[in-house]
């Protein structure tokens, strides 16, 4: 039958239609390559092999009693491990969590329950989502795929890894600073990153809650699509959902470029970005400005302080979302008898967090508190407030902006795990995106000297995802 487990979701969901193969068949290639891989990719840290072969088995009844399925029927996902899964543990990759088994779904799991969906397990993270690398997981990081010795990005780095390696078809992911791009462009898959408000986030662990969003992974623009187009949408428990309508972003797939309009943000290929990285991006654009499109410089000049800003807001949304693990109401309660309340939350704290999320908790409380609030945290607000009026400004000119996603390759399992502010510096190109709240597309764009993934990001206005697919689209129909 050959490797079912390395289909798209399209020709997948094609095969079980027509009966050339059952979901069973098809989970039991994910099953097998999980097992042979993630124990050097540490891609999965919960596989939940008996309530996928549950439903697959009730896919495969329904099939054979001839019922019409959507798309998604059978498919196997992984889910990032800060979504909710009812009964089946939910970690955020931290040891205060280690234990935890959610009472109910988060919506965006719900709503891929409702097209029987088959969810695989569920992947490794940066704890809270607080990383560019996977390396801050309390199951140890996630490795690359491509290059054993080198990340796979994150924070959403178990996703993107599982599915270029096959572990499943497609796989949810978080984006607040770059956490679904970032890993797609180290791992050489899709990654969409949506407009803040375009999917629900109830259910989802909250990082920095104006910052958060959910998205998805896929092995081509095609799948993510049709993966969009299920979950986005109002959602009455996520009241940043706004009413607006979904459209079926297949609409979007086989279109041409003619005319459109793209910017290339020049401090996206300035200092800082790698030479080869900017030289494969401009090859691709230079495909689209052969088809028609017309490409212009435009100018985000407050990039450079995008970082700064970041580690401002992100912090101190995230020190506030992280309050309730106090090991009474959520959280594992300290090992050792406390000597009173006080010892009791040090104890519960000091052992659940690991070393990234004590800092960032640390930097958070500072930023907010009586005194430095206005020098840092008001500050930094402004200063993302100019980022999303130089977005609404390029915008006017020009209907997508394209750039690279990082500025540098892959990097070495440990090589900047005692550096944050190296690691940081990975996300330079997509915070500035986050920031401005708007969706954007990372695709696959070649690899370097050593072989290693390019992605760029295809970057549109609030809520015009499907811009983003049509010109991913387009690239990958001309490969070059
Ligand atoms: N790498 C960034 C950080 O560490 C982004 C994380 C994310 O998007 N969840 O904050």
């Amino acid at each position: 039958m050959g490797k079912l487990n390395e289909l798209t979701i399209s020709k997948a969901a094609k095969g079980l239609k027509e009966k050339k193969f059952s979901a069973v068949d098809l989970l039991k290639d994910c099953l097998a390559v999980i097992k042979g891989k993630n124990k050097d990719l540490n891609a999965f840290v919960t596989v939940d092999e008996e309530g996928a072969m549950k439903t697959a088995k009730t896919v495969d009844k329904k099939f054979a009693a001839g019922e019409k399925l959507p798309i998604l029927a059978g498919i196997p996902c992984g889910v990032k491990d800060l979504i909710c899964t009812k009964g089946v543990r939910t970690t955020c990759c931290s040891p205060i969590l280690r234990d935890f088994v959610p009472p109910y779904d988060a919506t965006v799991v719900e709503k891929l329950k409702t097209q029987d969906m088959v969810m695989i397990g569920k992947t490794n993270l940066d704890e809270f989502a607080c990383g560019g690398s996977s390396e801050h997981s309390c199951f140890g990081p996630t490795k690359n795929p491509h290059d054993l010795s080198r990340v796979a990005g994150g924070s959403s780095g178990g996703s993107a890894a599982a599915v270029t390696a096959n572990m499943c078809l497609y796989a949810l992911g978080t984006d607040t600073g770059g956490s679904i791009r970032l890993p797609a462009s180290f791992c050489g898959n899709y990654g969409m990153k949506v407009t803040y408000g375009r999917v629900s986030r109830s259910g989802v662990n909250a990082m920095a809650s104006s910052w958060d969003t959910v998205g998805h992974f896929a092995k081509n623009v095609e799948d993510i699509a049709t993966v969009l187009s299920v979950i986005a949408g109002r959602d009455r428990r996520d009241l940043t959902t706004p009413d607006r309508e979904v459209p079926d972003y297949s609409e979007f797939l086989g279109q041409d470029v003619k005319g459109l309009k793209i910017g290339l943000p020049k401090q996206y290929f300035g200092e800082g970005v790698q030479k080869e990285i900017a030289t494969a991006v401009m090859e691709k654009v230079a495909i689209l400005e052969k088809a028609g499109a017309e490409v212009m410089e435009v100018d985000l000049p407050s990039t450079k302080y995008a970082v700064a800003a970041y580690y401002i807001c992100v912090p101190a949304e995230l020190s506030a979302n992280l309050e309730r693990f106090d090991g009474i109401r959520y959280g594992k309660k300290p090992a050792k008898e406390p000597k009173d309340l006080i010892d009791f939350y040090f104890e519960a704290r000091g052992t659940g967090f690991g070393d990234e999320i004590k800092r960032r908790i640390m930097i958070g409380t500072y930023v907010l508190s009586a005194g430095y609030y206005d020098a840092y945290y008001k500050k930094a607000q402004r200063v993302r407030t100019v980022i999303v009026n130089e977005f609404v400004e390029a915008f006017k000119k020009v209907d997508v902006m394209i750039g690279p996603v990082s500025p540098i390759p892959p990097f070495k399992v440990g090589e900047l795990v005692d550096d944050p502010l190296a690691m940081y510096l990975a996300d330079a190109l997509t915070i500035p995106v986050s920031a401005a709240g708007v969706p954007a597309l990372a695709c696959p764009a070649g690899a370097d000297a050593a072989g290693l993934p390019i992605g760029l990001q295809i970057i549109a206005p609030q809520f015009e995802e499907g811009r983003c697919i049509r010109v991913g689209d387009f690239l990958e129909r001309g490969q070059g």
